[in-house]
């Protein structure tokens, strides 16, 4: 156990190359969105998301903390705000 600790240890003490830098995200929860995987996509870090709602989308890294839908969230709200509007 104090073997793999120090190994652990040692990795975290290396230098990380650029590219493995990204901190991984995967299993994330953003809003109404999990991350699922990044994509093999250069030089942009893009993961692949899905909503709540069951739609993929493909969002970029630093996009990623502004959106909490694929879409669906906005156009929910603006329906509540419109049937609220109109109700009565
Ligand atoms: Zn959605």
């Amino acid at each position: 156990m104090t073997e793999l600790f120090d190994q652990i240890k040692a990795r975290m003490l290396r230098p990380v190359p650029r590219y493995r830098a990204i901190k991984d995200r995967t299993g994330d929860r953003q809003g109404m969105l999990t991350v699922l995987r990044q994509m093999p996509v250069e030089p942009a870090i893009v993961w692949l998301c899905k909503c709540d709602c069951g739609t993929f989308i493909e969002v970029e890294s630093r996009r990623l903390i502004h959106r909490e839908s694929c879409g669906c969230l906005r156009s929910l709200a603006s329906r509540a705000r419109w049937s609220k509007h109109h109700a009565g």
